[in-house]
């Protein structure tokens, strides 16, 4: 579905560089470290794809791919960086905002929360930003090989809790593992049924 026919179209660093929106298109968001290229880079079957871009001062891109199920998929810079310089963050942060609220072509966001962790601060604050764009966004999960079977229970509570003050919050997440493979394909079918 996916493998071998995705490719990196350009990394976008301002709105006018964003390509023309002629198609579906769905992006990741993610805490720095949350295992976002890693999860990119599994649902594309393509090793270092994505790359995870773990330097607080770089310049911060979106990136865009293009998938064989034509939609473009769009890594978002990782957010929360302890110790990033505040313009770069600023310039960020207005960037994002002027993506998600302008992006017409716009499905849904895949919000990123590292399952041993729970929602922290900084995604709640990209929730409030989606639900304001009215952007649905969906949670995935990701590490789920790190997380024993019985701890389970308590973080998917803490999300859902989370995830019930956000109008727009999909309620359903997905729990992934892009060590294992686990909810991969899951996530595959998600994205080729939005049109
Ligand atoms: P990013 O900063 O969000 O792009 O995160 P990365 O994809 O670079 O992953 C951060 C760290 O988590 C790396 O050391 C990965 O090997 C590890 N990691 C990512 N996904 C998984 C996973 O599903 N399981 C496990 N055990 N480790 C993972």
């Amino acid at each position: 579905l996916f493998a071998g026919e995705v490719d990196f179209l350009k990394g976008v660093v301002a709105m006018d560089g964003l390509p023309p929106d002629d198609r579906a298109e769905v992006c990741f968001a993610g805490r720095s470290n949350v295992g976002k290229s890693s999860l990119i880079n599994a649902l594309t079957g393509r090793k270092g794809l994505a790359r995870a871009s773990n330097t607080p001062g770089r310049t911060q891109e979106i990136n865009y791919f293009t998938l064989a199920t034509d939609h473009y998929l769009v890594d978002l810079p990782g957010y929360g960086f302890a110790n990033a310089p505040v313009a770069v963050v600023e310039k960020w942060q207005r960037l994002l905002k002027n993506y998600l609220a302008g992006r017409a072509s716009l499905r849904r966001a895949f919000v990123l929360i590292d399952f041993r962790h729970g929602v922290k601060k900084v995604d709640e604050e990209i929730m409030t930003l989606l639900d304001r764009s009215a952007v649905t966004f969906q949670v995935v999960l990701t590490k789920a090989d790190k997380v024993k079977a019985k701890d389970h229970d308590k973080v998917l509570a803490q999300v859902r809790n989370v995830l019930a003050k956000h109008p727009a919050a999909y309620p359903e997440m997905v729990l992934t593992s892009s060590e294992k493979g686990e909810g991969i394909a899951t996530l595959r079918t998600i994205i080729a049924g939005l049109k």
